[in-house]
C-alpha cells in the first residue's frame, strides 16, 4: 500500500488537472474509498422505509482494497447473511458503510485514519454485473448523499486514464 500511495496521488492530482469539474461533483473533504466511476447515484427513499439507493455504488474491480475516507473508529465489521459489511463512525454525527464487500480487515472498535485498508470489494450489490462498491454516508441517522461530503473531482475522470480491467 505504502508503494502505491505516492502514485495514486499523482494520478489524482494529474487527473484533476485535466477533468477539473465532472459533471457529479464533489463537494467535501474525504478521500474516496476507492478509485472509479460512480456507477449509480444517491436516490433518497420517499419514507425512512421506501426503496431507493441509500448510497452510491463506484464501480471497482472485485478485491479492491477500500479505504477509510476520513478518521474513524469501526463500529461494525462483519457477515450479514453471506456477505460481509464495514461501518465506520467519523464522530461529529458522521458515519459510513461499505456494503458487500468480500473481505473486512479491521474489527468493531478499531480506530481508523485516512487512507487505513477496511476491507476488500466484492461483487457489490447481488446480482450486479459490474462490480462496485456500494458506500453509504450518515449525517445524524440519516443517509444522505457520500458526494456532498467526497472531495471534488478528478476521481471521475481518473477511470478515462486507467479504465477497470
Ligand atoms: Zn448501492
Amino acid at each position: 500500500m505504502r508503494r502505491w500511495v505516492p502514485t495514486l496521488l499523482f494520478l489524482v492530482l494529474a487527473a484533476g488537472l485535466l477533468w477539473p469539474a465532472p459533471a457529479a461533483s464533489a463537494s467535501g473533504t474525504w478521500a474516496w474509498p476507492v478509485v472509479g466511476p460512480v456507477i449509480r447515484p444517491f436516490d433518497p427513499p420517499a419514507s425512512p422505509y421506501g426503496s431507493g439507493h441509500r448510497g452510491i455504488d463506484i464501480g471497482a474491480p472485485y478485491g479492491t482494497q477500500v479505504l477509510s475516507p476520513a478518521p474513524g473508529v469501526v463500529t461494525f465489521a462483519g457477515p450479514v447473511g453471506g456477505r460481509f459489511f464495514v461501518s465506520v463512525d467519523h464522530g461529529g454525527g458522521m458515519a459510513s458503510t461499505y456494503s458487500w464487500v468480500s473481505g473486512v480487515a479491521l474489527r468493531k472498535g478499531d480506530a481508523v485514519s485516512v487512507g487505513t485498508v477496511l476491507a476488500w470489494t466484492g461483487e457489490g450489490h447481488p446480482g450486479s454485473s459490474l462490480p462496485h462498491l456500494h458506500f453509504g454516508v450518515k449525517r445524524d441517522g440519516a443517509y444522505i448523499d457520500p458526494l456532498d461530503v467526497l472531495s471534488p473531482g478528478s476521481v471521475v475522470g481518473l477511470i478515462r486514464l486507467a479504465p477497470l480491467t
